[in-house]
């Protein structure tokens, strides 16, 4: 039985989105539990559209739609799979011509929002999951809170577990490098992971500690709200935009996340297994300052 209380509010939503002229989102099919918000774009815009095309690309409202007074959980969006963005991989248009993305429309101010500090302690002393039992420490994230760019990686290693800080053995180091390559400061960036606590042996995360340890994941990404999440490896890409297809065919794909993007890029670890094919490490970081570039000039 629905309530009155419940029937308002529905009204209460759908009025607001036909404020923002959203009225066909209701019929699309809702993907089941992972995120779907996402169209592949073969390359980053190595240079901001002219404006026509710019507003051409912009959002549709159909594309910004989460719900009014929604607690702005990322997870929540991106599981539920709002209204899927129609954009195609242009850097957001100039403000007068743009609409609202997802996050504007749906965002209460920042000030109202929730902080990667509130979210540290929520996670406290986690025991949500068996990974818990083997951790020195808990590797949350490290960076600028208020990023344009965020880094998933796929978990603590050993000197992360460590440190309790992300990325600090030798994929950090080769991180930071490609981060130097491209001009990039890693102080400016964030970067965290799926898991926030080390696997044994470093295997890959599994499903019941991925389904531990994303909803933080998700809500970091919310406080943030970068301009583009980089997926760094096939389980941040699962993640965060629920592809199972090999890294080798997707990667150097941008697609659409909540309001901004997300990059699927190959891992560090895998060129420190592969030396021979740090090219494509660097040509991920390319595409990186490429769509960071063209998207701040407009
Ligand atoms: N590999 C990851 O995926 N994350 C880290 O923090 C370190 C190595």
């Amino acid at each position: 039985m629905i309530s009155d209380r419940l029937t308002n509010e529905v009204a209460a939503w759908l009025e607001f989105y036909r404020g923002l002229g959203i009225d066909d989102f209701l019929l699309e099919p809702r993907p089941a539990a992972v995120p779907q918000m996402r169209k592949s774009v073969k390359a980053a815009p190595s240079r901001p559209p002219s404006a026509a095309a710019a507003s051409e690309q912009a959002p549709s409202p159909a594309a910004t739609g989460a719900a009014p007074g929604d607690p702005a959980e990322f997870g929540a969006i991106a599981a539920s799979a709002a209204p899927r963005t129609r954009e195609t991989g242009a850097p957001r248009p100039p403000s007068a011509a743009r609409s609202l993305s997802l996050f504007e429309a749906q965002a209460p101010p920042r000030a109202e929002r929730e902080t990667l500090n509130d979210i540290r302690s929520d996670l406290g002393d986690c025991q949500r999951c068996k990974l818990a039992g083997g951790r020195k420490n808990i590797v949350f994230g490290q960076g600028n809170p208020h990023a344009e760019l965020v880094f998933v990686g796929e978990g603590p290693g050993a000197d992360e577990d460590e440190q309790g800080l992300p990325f600090v053995g030798r994929a950090g180091q080769l991180l930071n490098r490609m981060l130097q390559l491209v001009g990039i400061r890693r102080e400016d960036v964030y970067i965290c992971n799926v898991v926030k606590c080390r696997p044994p042996g470093n295997r890959t995360p599994e499903r019941d500690e991925v389904d531990a340890c994303s909803p933080f994941l998700f809500r970091q990404i919310e406080a943030i709200r970068p301009r583009l999440v980089c997926c760094l490896g096939a389980p941040a890409v699962k993640t965060v935009l629920g592809i199972k297809e090999a890294m080798l065919k997707i990667r150097g794909r941008f697609y659409d996340f909540g309001g901004g993007k997300a990059l699927a890029a190959v891992h560090p670890a895998y060129v420190l297994r592969n030396p021979r094919e740090e090219r494509i490490l660097r040509e991920d970081f390319e595409k990186i300052k490429d769509f960071l570039t063209a998207s701040a000039k407009i």
